[in-house]
């Protein structure tokens, strides 16, 4: 088994919750000390820095939020003289106004470590050719997984996103063997391989996808078409980005880093923290990064902690695929409706993971569609053979949702494909 840094990935738990709970009262001090606005919100709570003294006081700390990050952008969370940082990142907004984290060296070097160990999870070391199709610039996903090939000391092909014809002509004369994009792009460009007959001159054998939503039929679905495997990566700007938690070769969900980042489960109605095998919103506190370390900080992200022992050996606590976003949640007809749950329903059905869906609000009451689009294939079928295809799936999304939507399917590549995190819902209700 191949591990980056055995020493905190494979730790005993003893191990790990001294160095963790060392880590969390240091940093504590280190934030009340230095970030007038947490101290504020501990001193509300009735909080000092030495009321904790091991990870056991952990919720007695406030929640941040992302409201509190706006609140205080840009600097107001900021731990250390603006002079110490080196690097700003910042998140893609894909629910609202963008925040802004900071780094210093130190931090970027962990963060790099962390994106280091998802790579050799994945099997990758310094043989690999490493095709980084994140976006570079202020979204992490670029940086983070170009920072984490060079500590392997692999290739890195910093291709950014876009431009797929030089995506590919490099993937094939450079022989990239590892890909990195968000499950989407790799879909897509996998759709591009197949349609140009590239399949034999691409020698990919690992791709690591993460910054958005993706289901265990989209995993197959990557797999069967690039015949790779392909591993779940997590992250978030407010944290670092990527490499919060990586998948290993038992692709059952991710490794969190916890030497760095500690993570919690609570209900998100009522802030209580749940125990493992629970689903909740998932909160991190970060216990080793200098400018920029949000303690309880709520993600909005729904999975599972689980901590079953791991045939590749490591230790780390386990999170399962993320299932949805507290606020990717749309209320439709007063019925909650994932995006992921349609997604499901579309993969078992055969369908690519391209869709969209439209909602709006006519007549005081919502409309919901979903576009699902066609293959090559099934769009030489009759009408009257695309009218069954849309009852069958209208019936399966009913039965999952509980409410119908009005289901169409449309031609084969009408959908607009992102080249970074996929848009899948249009609302275009103003309430
Ligand atoms: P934004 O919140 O604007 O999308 P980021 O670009 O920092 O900001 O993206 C972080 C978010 O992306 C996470 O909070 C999560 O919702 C999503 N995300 C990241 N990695 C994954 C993953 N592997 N699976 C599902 N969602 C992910
Ligand atoms: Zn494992």
């Amino acid at each position: 088994m191949n591990y980056y840094q055995p020493e905190m990935e494979c730790a005993s738990r003893e191990n790990m919750r001294a160095l963790q709970s060392e880590r969390l009262v240091k940093t504590v001090k280190h934030v009340y000390e230095n970030v007038a606005y947490y101290r504020k919100l501990m001193d509300e709570k009735g909080v000092e820095p030495g009321d904790i003294k091991s990870i056991d006081d952990l919720n007695k700390l406030p929640f941040l939020t992302k409201s509190d990050l706006r609140d205080a952008y840009p600097y107001g969370l900021l731990a250390l003289p603006l002079a110490d940082a080196v690097r700003i990142q910042s998140t893609s907004g894909t629910t609202g106004r963008r925040v802004v984290a900071f780094y210093t060296q130190h931090d970027i070097d962990i963060w790099d470590e962390c994106c280091a160990r998802a790579i050799v999870a994945a099997g990758g070391s310094k043989n690999d050719v490493v095709h980084v199709s994140y976006g570079y610039g202020l979204f992490t996903g670029g940086p983070g997984l170009n920072g984490g090939s060079h500590k392997v000391g692999s290739l890195t092909l910093p291709m950014s996103s876009g431009n797929t014809e030089r995506q590919l002509q490099f993937m094939m004369d450079l022989d990239a063997t590892i890909l990195c994009c968000t499950p989407s792009y790799a879909a897509f460009l996998a759709e591009n391989i197949i349609q140009q007959g590239l399949q034999d001159k691409i020698s990919l054998k690992a791709g690591i996808f993460g910054a958005e939503a993706w289901s265990e039929e989209m995993r197959h679905d990557i797999e069967n078409k690039l015949n790779i495997k392909a591993y779940d990566i997590y992250g978030l700007t407010e944290i670092s980005g990527p490499g919060v938690s990586f998948e290993c070769t038992e692709q059952t969900g991710m490794h969190v880093n916890e030497d760095h980042f500690i993570p919690e489960i609570i209900d998100p109605d009522t802030g209580d923290v749940l125990p493992d095998g629970t689903q909740g919103e998932l909160v991190f506190t970060c216990i080793s990064k200098e400018a920029f370390p949000l303690l309880r900080y709520r993600t909005r992200d729904l999975c599972v902690l689980t901590r079953d022992e791991c045939s590749c050996g490591r230790t780390l606590v386990k999170m399962s695929r993320i299932t949805g976003r507290t606020d990717d949640m749309l209320i439709i007809r007063g019925v909650n409706v994932f995006p992921s749950q349609i997604e499901a329903v579309l993969m078992n059905a055969g369908y690519p993971a391209n869709y969209q869906i439209i909602v709006d609000r006519v007549n005081y009451t919502d409309t919901f569609e979903v576009q699902v689009e066609m293959t090559p294939e099934m769009f030489s079928d009759t009408v009257k053979e695309v009218e069954a295809m849309e009852g069958e799936l209208l019936a399966s999304m009913r039965a999952m949702l509980g409410i119908s939507p009005k289901v169409t399917l449309v031609a084969p590549r009408s959908i607009t494909r992102s080249e970074g995190k996929a848009v899948r819902v249009i609302d275009k209700r103003k309430i």
